[in-house]
């Protein structure tokens, strides 16, 4: 952990214009909650600020306050250029590896405005010259609310910005029952619905969101993909590009699909392998002391937390079933 004093950072903040905001390749809600709750913490400052995503993000978080406003590099990378180029600090939320940015990572790189680090994940580069970083977090939405509150401005906490917050709160802790909840979590729940937020709007506009093809393919894949492994607490699914083509996907239909083993008695660790034209993405989560972390990054170019992480392999979707299968023996 490493959290520079507010003091330090009020001072930059402060001190600078022009503030970028850079969030994680295929964002999920608390990249884009905390990149936007930081956001509209800024201008309301009256700073110039902007929220540069790699990718395209899932349509259940397009109603987000400040959506519109968001740029996409995979869209507009000139004018993301141009946005590096004019900066005065660029913050990086919800990673702590240019590789988590994928093309964006090779620009970053050579821009040298400052950099504040913004982030919850385990074992963060060395690239910023300022960080709020704690594994500790539930979420990077809570260290966004702890900067606002270590800044002495909790009382700019409005609608927009608790709304944001909440959404990453409630995504990062499968709303609020991972072991990362505590009472703090609580209080600044409390907090932010005081500003007037609705969370059962939250919680329909982000799960009850479904298309009926989603639907269908959870299904399929719970009763014709689910693999259990004799003799271990080990459950996964593997989809292939047919698979998802039939179920006609497109990008947030796989989110929370790889947590529905854990309802089966004693499943102690789960993992998903989905095929992409480019690679096959993986994600693991477990429970207690198994560190698919490190699982992830030794043997799967990935990375985490201890209870959730997620990597990719080049090799064939046979090859890395084959390979997990092996593998996952080790860590029991
Ligand atoms: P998910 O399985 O939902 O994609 O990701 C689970 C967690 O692992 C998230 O906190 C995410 O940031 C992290 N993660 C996912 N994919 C990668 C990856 O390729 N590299 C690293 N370092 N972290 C990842
Ligand atoms: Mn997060």
């Amino acid at each position: 952990m490493s959290r520079d004093s507010y003091a330090k950072l009020k001072k930059i903040i402060q001190n600078s214009e022009h503030h970028v905001i850079i969030t994680h390749w295929s964002p999920d809600g608390d990249a884009m909650g905390s990149s936007l709750a930081l956001y509209h913490f800024l201008t309301g400052l009256g700073k110039k600020a902007s929220v540069v995503v790699p990718n395209d993000y899932p349509e259940f978080l397009n109603w987000l306050p400040g959506n519109a406003r968001v740029v996409n590099y995979s869209q507009q990378p000139e004018k993301v250029k141009k946005l590096f180029a004019g900066a005065d600090l660029i913050y990086t939320l919800d990673f702590n590896s240019f590789k988590r940015l994928e093309g964006l990572g090779d620009l970053l790189s050579q821009n040298q405005t400052p950099k504040m680090l913004i982030d919850h994940h385990q074992q963060p580069d060395t690239y910023a010259a300022y960080q709020l970083h704690d594994v500790k977090a539930c979420s990077t939405c809570e260290l966004v609310y702890d900067l606002i509150c270590g800044l002495g401005h909790k009382k700019s906490l409005n609608k927009k910005i608790a709304a944001c917050l909440y959404t990453g709160l409630m995504t990062d802790t499968g709303s609020f029952r991972y072991p990362s909840v505590n009472s703090k979590t609580h209080r600044i729940l409390a907090d932010l619905l005081e500003t007037g937020i609705h969370p059962t709007d939250i919680h329909s506009a982000v799960y009850d969101s479904y298309s009926y093809n989603r639907l269908k393919l959870l299904g399929f894949a719970l009763n014709e993909k689910l693999k259990i492994l004799p003799g271990l607490p080990v459950a996964y699914f593997t989809l292939n590009e047919k698979e998802l083509e039939r179920f006609h996907y497109v990008k947030g239909d796989l989110e929370g699909l790889v947590n529905y083993p854990f309802s089966i008695k004693g499943i102690q660790l789960c993992a998903l392998f989905n095929e992409t034209d480019e690679y096959v993405k993986i994600s693991f989560r477990s429970k207690g002391h198994i560190d698919v972390n490190k699982f992830a990054r030794r043997y799967f170019n990935g990375g985490g937390h201890i209870n959730a992480a997620g990597g990719k392999s080049m090799e064939s979707l046979k090859l890395t079933e084959e390979k997990f299968v092996e593998l996952v023996k080790t860590l029991f």
